[in-house]
């Protein structure tokens, strides 16, 4: 096999911007043909119902049943799916799931109020959604991190009910990814996937009830549906290929790190991993270990074409010029793997998460670090942030008058709408302002 060569990159180039801007371009346009696929099933389920998802299960999945209710995994099913586990498994699973869980709860979010001097009553509620929808990926590999990932923080959030669904292959049912549900709490689990299980989320069907949002990622023809039915529910993000960004001083082992950037490596073709340091040989010794460690992988060809394509070892002058590129890329895993990281920190501005100090591994928190595994890709973390228990619960404001509140406001309120010609927004302020108004 040749050896690897990773794109090197030096911040003090004169092209530096340019080739930084390249290197982390990402093709995103919309495939007209997956496109039209998407809105053809959407609408057959939004219209057929249930008859419509037993025939893309059938055509898509190669399974084939009488009815959607035969695709539902009830809850003795999915405690036979613990069971039929291997011990460590089950094990692993409750201990991710309890740190998951108490990592959720410290995000809950309170109603407040607070009171005016002329007894005005203003606030926020915070409220659950009624019903939360959970897509598994199920069709070249299973995720139960996912499922832990998407499940807890709904039911810490109060999520009166939560409905996964899973595609199943050939009717091949993954136990790993039913135990996690028993784990989480998952209310109702069907074993449909693909744009047809999020048409029968968004719309719902006569056997699966509609939500209020989905969540969870999936191939593109489920990224596409989520997209097309964002209005009707809501949706958690459109998850773009995963990226690790690594920070060294040039001190730790260079085959963690390059182990480290397998890690992301390994996920697709497209997947995105970049170190950067202020220590050339460093980076030549990472690159050493790269191709010293590539041949013992098994998704060796995976991590290959994606570090040919996407990755790049990056050369600047200090640390706080690693931060500044950094910050710039957005990533969605940042690990800090140098002596210092708390020093670091201030200077981190935009990461999905960040992992502090050599022995932090990205993979715990894929796993079972705590905080959640869902993260903003392609640069998004600039505006956005983990999934959390946030986007399970939405805000209500409080608004109570007071009368003597009514009066000083209402002469506001009667001022502003007249200004932008509402009368009756004026008229109705003015009714409750003392000695009144015709
Ligand atoms: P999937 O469940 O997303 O997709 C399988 C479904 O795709 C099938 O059920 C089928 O209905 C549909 N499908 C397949 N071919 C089709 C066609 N020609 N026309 C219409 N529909 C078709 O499972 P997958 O394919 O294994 O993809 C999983 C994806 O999720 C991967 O891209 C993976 O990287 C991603 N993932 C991301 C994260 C994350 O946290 N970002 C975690 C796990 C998985």
């Amino acid at each position: 096999m040749t050896d690897l060569t990773i794109k090197r990159l030096n911040a003090s180039q004169s092209d530096f911007d340019a080739a930084l801007a390249k290197l982390l371009a990402w093709d995103d346009s919309v495939d007209h043909q997956v496109n039209e696929s998407v809105r053809h099933i959407l609408h057959e389920v939004k219209t057929r119902g249930d008859q419509a998802v037993l025939e893309f299960t059938e055509k898509f999945d190669r399974l084939s049943v009488g009815s959607v209710a035969e695709l539902e995994m009830d809850n003795a099913r999915l405690q036979q799916s613990l069971k039929a586990i291997p011990e460590d498994q089950r094990v692993a699973l409750e201990q991710a799931a309890e740190r998951v869980r108490d990592y959720h709860e410290r995000q809950n979010q309170k109603s407040w109020q607070y009171e005016d001097a002329d007894g005005t009553v203003l606030g926020q509620k915070v409220t659950p959604l009624d019903r939360a929808g959970l897509y598994v990926p199920g069709g070249k590999a299973a995720y139960p991190s996912s499922v832990l990932m998407n499940a807890i923080p709904a039911k810490v959030a109060g999520v009166g009910e939560v409905i996964m669904v899973v595609p199943t292959p050939d009717g091949v049912v993954n136990d790993m990814v039913l135990a996690a549900a028993a784990i989480a709490g998952v209310d109702r689990v069907f074993t449909i996937g693909g744009a047809q299980a999020v048409g029968a989320l968004a719309y719902g069907t006569d056997t699966i009830p509609s939500v209020d949002k989905i969540v969870g990622p999936g191939n593109i023809f489920v990224a596409t549906a989520k997209r097309e039915v964002f209005g009707v529910v809501g949706i958690d993000m459109i998850a773009g290929p995963s990226e690790i960004l690594v920070i060294s001083d040039g001190k730790t082992d260079p085959d963690w790190i390059a182990m480290d950037l397998f890690s992301q490596a390994e996920h697709d073709e497209q997947a995105q991993s970049i170190l950067i340091s202020p220590d050339g040989a460093f980076l030549d010794a990472v690159e050493a270990s790269i191709n010293k460690l590539l041949p013992t992988m098994e998704r060796a060809d995976i991590i290959r074409t994606s570090m040919a394509d996407r990755a790049a070892l990056i050369q600047v002058a200090d640390l706080k010029e690693a931060a500044e590129v950094s910050n710039r890329v957005a990533p969605e895993h940042l690990e800090l793997s140098v002596e210092d990281p708390e020093a670091m920190l201030e200077d981190i501005r935009h990461a999905g998460a960040i992992f502090m100090g050599r022995y932090t591994a990205e993979a715990l928190g894929d796993y079972c670090a705590g905080p959640n595994h869902v993260l903003p890709t392609s640069g998004t973390a600039r505006f956005s942030s983990p999934l959390g228990v946030y986007d399970f619960q939405k805000r209500s404001s409080i608004i109570g008058f007071s009368a003597s509140g009514a009066d000083r406001m209402g002469r506001v309120a009667s001022v502003l709408a007249r200004g932008e010609g509402l009368t009756a927004h004026a008229r109705s302020a003015e009714y409750r302002i003392k000695g009144g108004a015709s």
